[in-house]
């Protein structure tokens, strides 16, 4: 497949596939006494990750999605809000939260903390890629890929809303894109 003007590519589709099934052998011996698991991913640029990581998962997993206001700016700030909750009640249930990328820290912070006030038997952290950026305490269980600071697009992370279907991550140039 062509890379697009502006995408160089940093994790191929195949190092991705191969991190997924370690992450979720991984996870299926953590939970291996826990029953059931309900995988939270954070939409949008969790949802293919989240995809390819419920598939790759043998424990009894649930998957439901929540949404976050779409200001990243904001978010920078700690500016977070819910805009699409759960429909699976959270309490008593064993909560993975599967976020994109972890930069500052503020917007897993924010959602471990919401959603431990809804008495979940335990809630835990996955993901994708972290950034070198961090401005909080938060340390997530799972991590994918620990990168540079700079902009990545590809397997759901955008730009502008553009990139998300890239079947590999790729940093981004926004000067020379098309
Ligand atoms: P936080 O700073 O709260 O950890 O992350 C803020 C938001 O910016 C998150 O929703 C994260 O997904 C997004 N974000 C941070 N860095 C990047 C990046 O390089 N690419 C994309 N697509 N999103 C990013
Ligand atoms: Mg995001």
């Amino acid at each position: 497949m062509m890379t697009p003007a502006g995408v160089q590519e940093l994790v191929p589709e195949d190092r991705i596939r191969s991190r997924v099934a370690e992450l979720a052998r991984q996870i299926d011996e953590d939970y291996a006494d826990a029953g059931e698991i309900l995988l939270l991913g954070v939409l949008r640029g969790a949802f293919i990750f989240v995809a390819d990581l419920s598939r790759a998962l043998s424990i009894d997993r649930r998957v439901d999605f929540i949404a976050l206001s779409s200001y990243e700016r904001d978010a920078r700030r700690g500016g977070v809000r819910l805009i699409m909750d759960s429909r699976v009640p959270i309490e008593g249930k064993h909560i993975l939260l599967v976020e994109d990328i972890l930069d500052t820290g503020r917007t897993l912070e924010y959602l471990l903390d919401a959603f431990a006030a809804r008495k979940p038997a335990s809630i835990r952290s996955c993901v994708l890629v972290r950034k070198p950026t961090q401005e909080t305490q938060v340390t997530p269980d799972y991590v994918g890929f620990d990168i540079s600071d700079e902009w990545v697009v590809g397997y759901g992370l955008d730009f502008d809303d553009r990139f998300r279907a890239l079947p590999y991550i790729g940093t981004l140039d926004p000067d020379a894109i098309d």
